[in-house]
């Protein structure tokens, strides 16, 4: 082999493994940067079952115990063993919303799933709105 080749060679895997390091780098810090662990499965606080309909998932953002800005997923469900709501924030801490919060997180989202079934009506309500 000629010089010139092994050199070619050297540098070529010092690129590629630089290209494999940011890489892991980046998959690394974006893994970190999501916070989002894997999650415990949603259990009833009623009956510990785990076998929860999960009917709503997103993600929140407010702030914790002590005012520091906080974000993570919310889940609400219904049980499938004995048909109470369940609804958690915090990982591993569900619990049973009331009746309030229960209407209050599923009206808008029943609103707009009405209005998607009733999808040539729902877009002359949406511009009666506007005016
Ligand atoms: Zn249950």
């Amino acid at each position: 082999m000629s010089t010139p080749f092994i050199i070619a060679i050297v540098i070529g895997s010092v690129v590629l493994g630089l290209a494999g390091f940011i890489f892991v780098l980046a998959y690394v810090r974006s893994r970190r940067l999501d916070h989002l662990p894997p999650r415990p499965e949603l259990r009833c606080p009623s009956c510990n079952s785990e076998q929860i309909d999960i009917r709503t998932s997103g993600l929140w953002d407010g702030e914790d115990a002590s005012g520091r800005a906080t974000h993570g997923i919310f889940d609400y469900g219904i049980c499938k063993q004995c048909g109470s709501r369940c609804a958690r924030y915090e990982d591993d801490q569900p619990y049973m919303p009331t009746d309030e919060e229960w209407q209050s997180h599923f009206k808008p989202i029943e609103k707009w799933e009405q209005q998607a079934k009733r999808w040539p009506l729902a877009e002359e309500e949406n511009h009666d709105h506007d005016a």
